[in-house]
């Protein structure tokens, strides 16, 4: 049996009505991006994983649809690389709002925002109050918002795909963000590119200093890790993981 289209905008509103009936009253909304990714990768990279990533998330929580992904964030700290278009926080918010209560109207019982983005981690996790309280209370609103939990479901994807390569995993255009690339848009992956960037664990220490002097001042290429090392192999570990850890993550918050 072929799986039923879960992307909502491209299903027609009887196609989304029927669906709802059905049962499928949850819906996943990721929170992309569009920024520098390094010298390698395009701008969209973390809203085209953020499309990738809530279709899978929707799949494992089951009855579940996805609506569009909102394909720009929070990104002032990569404002110094030409492209890159940052939404202020309470933008972002606004956006978030508005999804929340359009998918409620239409009796959707569960809201389940899903970052594909570092920025976007912080700003979810302080309006989530406010999106639960803009809704009644028979429709849920869940958040993934652990940044380093994300972290971690790459460092063990490659270190299971690629053992010894885990310490170029930095959390953006590295070997796992760059090997999900070539999985979802190998067309736009220039992979004789990839070069290391700043390799550094990345803990809490490094992300302060990332938001407060921006990423240029801590890494000259936009890369943070090592994109070098890519593969598609890693690149589906990376997705699945994530996917798992977020959708088991949800649940448990449920
Ligand atoms: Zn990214």
């Amino acid at each position: 049996m072929t799986e039923p289209n879960l992307r909502m905008e491209e299903m027609t509103w009887p196609e989304v009505g029927q669906a709802l009936e059905a049962g499928f009253t949850t819906v996943v909304v990721a929170l992309g991006a569009t920024e520098q990714h390094g010298p390698h990768l395009p701008l969209l990279v973390d809203a085209a994983r953020g499309d990738r990533l809530g279709l899978e998330v929707a799949r494992r929580l089951g009855n579940a649809l996805v609506a569009p992904t909102i394909r720009v964030g929070c990104s002032e700290h990569h404002m110094a690389f030409p492209g890159t278009l940052s939404l202020r926080r309470q933008t972002l918010e606004a956006l978030c709002m508005d999804y929340t209560v359009s998918l409620a109207r239409h009796g959707f019982r569960r809201v389940c925002f899903v970052p594909s983005h570092g920025g976007n981690f912080a700003p979810l996790a302080e309006m989530l109050d406010d999106l639960r309280s803009a809704v009644a209370p028979d429709c849920a609103v869940d958040a993934y918002s652990d940044l380093m939990g994300f972290m971690a479901f790459w460092k063990n994807a490659v270190s299971i795909e690629a053992p010894g390569l885990e310490d170029r995993v930095g959390g953006h255009a590295d070997i796992s963000e760059s090997s999900e690339m070539l999985c979802i848009r190998p067309d736009l992956v220039h992979e004789s590119r990839a070069e290391r960037g700043h390799v550094q664990d990345f803990d809490e220490e490094l992300a302060e200093r990332i938001f407060r002097d921006g990423f240029r001042t801590v890494t000259p290429n936009g890369i943070l890790g090592d994109a070098r090392g890519m593969s598609a192999d890693i690149g589906e570990r990376c997705i699945a993981s994530a996917a798992d850890g977020i959708a088991a993550a949800l649940d448990a918050s449920d």
